[in-house]
């Protein structure tokens, strides 16, 4: 996977994706990142970016012409029809399901508005989706680029090592994930649950299903709509709820 983040602000970029997970993960080869800087392509010649919007308003607008040419440029180094991102509140928002369908592109070229954000035209030119990372408005798309490197790239296969795996995460099968614990076994006079130590796999995995069913319904219950639930595992989930009320 080659990500191209085409930005005015590329430090933040390198800076914050060049650690742990997936610096590993650009230092083993297993994904590239370039930061394109924006301005490089400005035929300004004060190298302005942005300009005052058309019929007036707070704020400054990202100029089509810059965006567009490092665009071009990068084309080059990318196979003939890559996805091209657009971070921006006003897309569908981010989700695992999206970081998995992403995850299978050789390519991707990720957008990041400031300002006001970007001339329409070249977005309505060049922008093949439109994804936001939740329903607030950040100053920059630089962290929304981040946020999905990170999430695509953990579904490579490679990037995780298998102590790593991301198998039991919360929405692997469409549930939040179940609690973890580690040593000491007894914490501020606190224990762990008894049945991790049992040493019984089965009856930990049980244990721990019942877990991520128990929390999803407190915490996402949205999610049980979709889960891929049991018959039984509703019961269960009904009884516990049940019993909650009462209590
Ligand atoms: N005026 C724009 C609007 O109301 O839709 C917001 C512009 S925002 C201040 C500047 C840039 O930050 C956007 O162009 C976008 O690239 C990025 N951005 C801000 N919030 C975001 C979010 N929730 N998800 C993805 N990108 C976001």
């Amino acid at each position: 996977m080659n990500y191209h983040v085409l930005t005015l602000f590329p430090d933040m970029i390198e800076q914050g994706m060049n650690n742990s997970i997936i610096g590993r993960a650009m230092a083993d080869g297993k994904i590239s990142l370039e930061a394109v800087n924006i301005r490089d392509y400005t035929t300004n010649k004060h190298g302005k970016t942005d300009d005052y919007p058309y019929g007036g308003g707070a704020g400054m607008v990202m100029q089509a012409q810059p965006v567009y040419d490092a665009f071009q440029a990068v084309l080059e180094r990318t196979e003939a029809k890559p996805r091209v991102i657009y971070v921006t509140p006003q897309g569908s928002v981010f989700n695992q399901q999206m970081a998995r369908e992403l995850a299978l592109e050789k390519d991707i070229v990720i957008i990041c508005g400031h300002y006001e954000g970007i001339d329409e035209r070249v977005l309505d030119e060049i922008v093949t989706d439109n994804i936001s990372i939740g329903d607030y408005v950040l100053t920059g798309g630089e962290l929304p680029a981040m946020v999905m490197i990170d999430a695509i790239s953990r579904m490579i296969p490679g990037v995780l090592h298998n102590d790593e795996s991301a198998e039991d995460d919360s929405f692997g099968d469409g549930l939040l994930e179940f609690p973890q614990y580690s040593r000491p076994e007894v914490w501020n006079g606190i224990p762990v649950p008894k049945i991790l130590l049992s040493g019984d796999h089965a009856k930990v995995d049980a244990w721990r299903r019942e877990q991520s069913l128990i929390r999803t319904a407190l915490r996402r219950p949205d999610l049980l709509e979709t889960a891929q639930i049991s018959p039984k595992e509703k019961a269960f989930i009904a009884k516990f709820l049940e019993n909650q009320k009462e209590q």
